[in-house]
């Protein structure tokens, strides 16, 4: 059987004047790359490409928890009673409306997907961060951190390295002109995935729910003592995992059956400390001295520098306070990867919006004063502020800017609703 598709369909509106065969109405896009586009003739097929302005777009982190909930509230007919629900509803619009716009991007990350995957709403779930974010991802939590933590061993060697990563480097492609279709690929790993993160999440909450015990039996706190021990906690942490490593590499090597190496290939903690034994590059030195090289740089206090695991470290050190304080409740378990990536994106974004407990460990002192990053932090204790912010993002917008985006997307992309396909009301509903 024979296909055939015309490729006039893939010419879109708006439609110009043809500037080779001057037929009226016939020019439409073809195309929207990053930072160009391409407009084709249906009737001649003319086919010209122009140059766009370069954008400057501002990174905003949304919680799961707020696309989960505008999720909910968009979705036609919904019997949610969300106090809240006006707030999510008209933050989506806005959030929407300023994506379009090509003036904002709220990417999604590994986190989304995670916290997503286990949901029975896991397809409505994508549709609306996928929305939002125009496909464009952060770089995982492990990457970013494993690259702070080696460029920081790197210049403390005297090497000259940068610890922040470029914006570009992050989230590939932030800055780009948005494409009018999105390409989803769909790697069919989530039944993997599901199981895999319901064996994690029972871990996480026994070693958590006893450094809490311990924090509540504190008499007399020392906000800078608590930080300082989870400062310099990565050193026992990386150099026993990486002895044990060895360790099993060496019974391996002598014949020993019983060692299971999809234990630790891949592990994160050892791959952060093969990298710094690479970066010492110095032959003479054996695996020991070369491990205690790392040592002393995971207890000195040049790791403050390291973004990521400073912001983390004076985030549990907030909550600790907490427990010693008489806090009788330990947290959620999802503090854990709240603060993760809190840690990791906050460098990067222009601003957040987070729940209200992390926005609040975020903004006490001595916490707030040395995050060392202006980022924005927005929570629903903060939700007028946080849409006056939108606000003030689109009255930046220049009319030059306005024109060229319906000039592209033609006169209907700005106003468009978002488009919630008849099975997806049902489901999310229920
Ligand atoms: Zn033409």
């Amino acid at each position: 059987m024979d296909f055939n598709i015309d490729p006039r369909i893939f010419i879109s509106k708006p439609y110009i004047k043809c500037p080779k065969c001057e037929e009226n109405n016939t020019y439409g896009v073809l195309s929207i790359h990053g930072h160009s586009y391409t407009r084709r003739c249906n009737m001649c097929w003319h086919t010209e490409s122009y140059a766009l302005p370069k954008l400057s777009k501002k990174i905003i982190y949304l919680d799961q928890f707020m696309i989960s909930n505008m999720m909910k509230n968009v979705t036609p007919n919904n019997t949610n009673s969300d106090p809240n629900g006006e707030f999510y509803k008209t933050a989506f619009d806005k959030l929407s409306y300023l994506t379009k716009l090509q003036v904002i991007i709220c990417p999604d990350s590994y986190m989304h997907y995670q916290e997503s995957v286990v949901s029975s709403n896991y397809e409505y779930l994508k549709n609306m961060y996928k929305t939002l974010s125009n496909g464009i991802r952060f770089e995982h939590m492990d990457t970013i951190a494993r690259f702070h933590l080696v460029s920081g061993f790197k210049k403390w060697l005297n090497m000259e390295d940068v610890i922040i990563l470029s914006r570009d480097n992050v989230c590939n492609g932030y800055n780009d002109w948005q494409d009018r279709l999105r390409i989803d690929i769909n790697m069919n790993m989530e039944i993997r995935d599901r199981e895999y993160l319901a064996k994690s999440k029972n871990s996480l909450d026994s070693v958590l729910t006893g450094l809490f015990k311990y924090w509540q039996s504190i008499n007399l706190f020392n906000f800078d003592e608590i930080y300082k021990k989870e400062m310099f906690s990565l050193s026992d942490l990386y150099i026993n995992k990486y002895l044990d490593f060895f360790n099993k590499s060496l019974r391996m090597m002598a014949g020993d059956n019983n060692i299971n190496i999809d234990e630790i290939i891949g592990n994160e903690q050892i791959t952060i400390v093969t990298e710094m034994m690479d970066a010492i590059n110095e032959d003479e030195l054996d695996v020991v001295k070369k491990l205690m090289k790392i040592k002393e740089y995971l207890l000195c206090k040049d790791i403050a520098a390291i973004p990521h695991h400073r912001i983390a470290c004076l985030m549990w050190a907030g909550i600790a306070r907490k427990a010693a304080a008489g806090q009788k409740k330990m947290q959620n378990v999802s503090i854990v990867n709240d603060i993760k990536v809190i840690s990791t994106y906050l460098p990067y974004c222009d601003s957040m919006f987070i729940d209200n407990e992390c926005a609040k460990l975020l903004s006490d002192e001595p916490v707030n004063s040395r995050i060392g990053f202006d980022t924005k932090v927005f929570s629903l204790s903060s939700k007028n502020n946080f849409l006056s912010y939108l606000d003030d993002i689109k009255e930046e917008v220049t009319q030059e800017h306005l024109d060229l985006v319906v000039e592209l997307y033609g006169d209907t992309w700005l106003k468009g609703e978002y488009y919630i396909p008849e099975e997806i009301t049902t489901k999310a509903n229920q």
